[in-house]
């Protein structure tokens, strides 16, 4: 018997309406694991590169880990994948919540999309069923009503919902697959691809155990998390994300203006602090969590609902700090809308950022907004620019592109403000002070994304299930992966699975025409920091690329090209790949 899945991979040719199962068998398995190798083997195998990511002939690919789903702090959570349509190239986002534990209930390990459906349509799953079902009374409503509406229809509210929102629907290259309302896989546009297909929902209800190899070990885990909180989760236990945006200003490296400066004065107002003190409803959790770090913020003057979460420190980087907001009422409502529409909060900020500095310079006028003043640190204009990309109205239709796609749209020099790589635009922190972020940007798979994983822990617990913030260290992630799949992995062992991971993801950006040129930082990162231990240690496009080909070689990739040798191919088992 098979301990931490159950080889059962769903397949749904949303075009003609087929639904049936694959069974990979525990070999693969145990050579892939879980997200991103899953991801990348259905990518290499089935999505050429005239695949239009937005085409039903992309893949929306839906993966749990072997630990998701087994009773232990931090293992809710899943992968998200397809071919992107903000990027590009290899796209992957992990979310966490309820959704993909319960996916792994019902008895799957992942859904693999294809095709698109003539008609909205939703799927639902339980023990019993899978079923494509009409979704047009649910196409064009928000999240929170649709979750709602899918709850009453199967007469149970304990229905996990995974869905795009509007935007999805309506395309914005950076809209996210959301479930339970306020968890997002944010990154790459997988929205996008939902909404392509015409496929609103995902409705799943299960209840069956995640077979385990060593259920003791699993529960030790559990109690230890739960005996050590205040040692080891103090800060994500009572304030969530957010609670040291004020060091990062002292340090000079938070987010502000498009990354033009690195501080604040003001950020106390808006950080996570500043939320528990006005705002915090409670601190919530994912599946099986005791570290419950997600904040729930109600504000009834605003309509602000805490079934929508609370901004993260993400969202407050991206629409706060970055955008010089400092109205945090201002940034609950946003982040509310975010979430009811379905957009990703970082390329959200991202792209106003870059906006407001057109702006700032005069490259965009209130002839090309509309009459909208984008001036640094409008909350209104924020909250205003949101909705209108969802909709795609205005200048929200450009924005909707992303930084990089507006940018190329506009011209007029602009993409010399747009902070990002291959496309994406970067995470809330700096690589000019964090030195893991300076190796992990250029040559992560997905772009500039802090959790897509170019380092092995990142990229370990995305692929396995397990949350980036347990304390576990690398033994015990270890120990859990064997204790939920009996496998009796060496360290070595899982090390190869990263390996074979990140070189798969790296085979399908190649295909997308992505090579040593595009690993790189964006100008921005390349300015000296103004304040604060970093600003007399400039980062240079030598020291990147410095520490490019050190990547490289450590993967067993050429230094100078970047392509994996075929001597690692075969290593990894991958030859295959490389000419499919
Ligand atoms: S630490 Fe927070 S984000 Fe991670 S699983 Fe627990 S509640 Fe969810």
């Amino acid at each position: 018997m098979a301990y931490g899945f159950w080889d059962r991979i769903l397949r749904v040719d949303l075009t003609s309406g087929k639904i049936w199962e694959e069974h990979p068998g525990e070999a693969f398995f145990r050579s892939h694991v879980g997200g991103r190798s899953f991801i990348a083997h259905y990518l290499l195998k089935e999505v050429p590169v005239e695949v239009d990511p937005l085409s039903p002939d992309n893949r929306l690919i839906f993966m749990a880990g072997p630990v998701t789903g087994v009773p232990l702090p931090g293992a809710g959570r899943h992968s998200v994948g397809a071919r992107s349509p903000l990027t590009g190239g290899f796209g992957e986002s992990e979310a966490g919540g309820f959704w993909g534990a319960e996916l792994k209930h019902v008895g799957y390990d992942g859904i693999i999309f294809q095709g698109r459906a003539e008609r909205p349509v939703y799927l639902w799953l339980d023990e019993q069923t899978v079923e494509l079902r009409d979704a047009s009374h649910l196409w064009g409503q928000r999240t929170g009503e649709v979750e709602a509406k899918l709850r009453e229809d199967h007469g149970d509210r304990l229905v996990r919902v995974c869905q795009v929102g509007p935007a999805g629907e309506n395309q914005v290259l950076y809209s996210c697959v959301i479930n339970d309302l306020n968890e997002v896989a944010g990154r790459t546009g997988m929205g996008a691809v939902m909404g392509s297909k015409n496929l609103k929902a995902i409705a799943v209800r299960g209840k069956k155990n995640v077979p385990m190899a060593d259920p003791a070990r699993i529960r030790e885990v559990a109690m230890w998390v739960a005996r050590t909180m205040d040692e080891n989760h103090y800060n994500f236990h009572h304030y969530g994300t957010g609670a040291a945006m004020v060091g990062k200003h002292l340090e000079g490296h938070l987010p502000v203006r498009n990354w033009q400066e690195g501080t604040m004065e003001t950020v106390s107002l808006i950080d996570a602090k500043a939320i528990k003190e006005h705002y915090l409803e409670k601190m919530d959790g994912c599946y099986a969590c005791s570290v419950r770090c997600k904040k729930r913020v109600r504000v009834e003057a605003m309509s602000v609902e805490p079934k929508y979460g609370g901004p993260e420190y993400e969202t407050l980087g991206a629409i706060g700090t970055n955008t010089g907001v400092d109205d945090l009422l201002a940034l609950c409502k946003a982040n509310q809308a975010l979430n009811w529409w379905g957009i990703d909060s970082v390329s959200t900020g991202a792209t106003i950022a870059w906006a407001m500095e057109c702006y700032q310079r005069g490259i965009l006028t209130k002839q090309d907004t509309g009459g909208l003043a984008l001036e640094w640190g409008d909350g209104q204009i924020l909250n205003q620019l949101i909705d209108m990309i969802a909709r795609r109205e205005g200048i929200g239709d450009l924005l909707a592109e992303g930084a990089l796609k507006a940018a190329r749209k506009l011209g007029r020099d602009s993409e010399q403000y747009v902070v990002h790589v291959r496309g994406l635009e970067v995470a809330m922190h700096d690589p000019r002070a964090m030195e893991h972020m300076k190796t992990n940007y250029p040559v992560n798979p997905t772009g500039g994304d802090h959790t897509g994983g170019a380092h092995a822990r990142t990229s370990i617990r995305n692929t396995i299930g397990v949350c980036q913030f347990l304390a576990y260290d690398e033994p015990t992630t270890l120990d859990i992966l064997n204790a939920a799949t009996g496998w009796g992995m060496a360290p070595e062992e899982l090390d190869e699975v990263f390996r074979r991971g990140v070189t798969m993801a790296r085979l399908f950006n190649m295909r997308c025409g992505f090579g040593r040129d595009d690993d790189r930082l964006p100008a921005r990162f390349h300015e000296p920091l103004k304040h604060g231990p970093f600003a007399d240690k400039p980062l240079t496009p030598e020291e990147v690329s410095r520490v490019v080909e050190e990547y490289y070689v450590a993967q067993g990739w050429d230094r100078a090209t970047g392509t994996p040798t075929g001597e690692t191919l075969e290593r990894l088992g991958l030859a295959a790949y490389a000419t499919a």
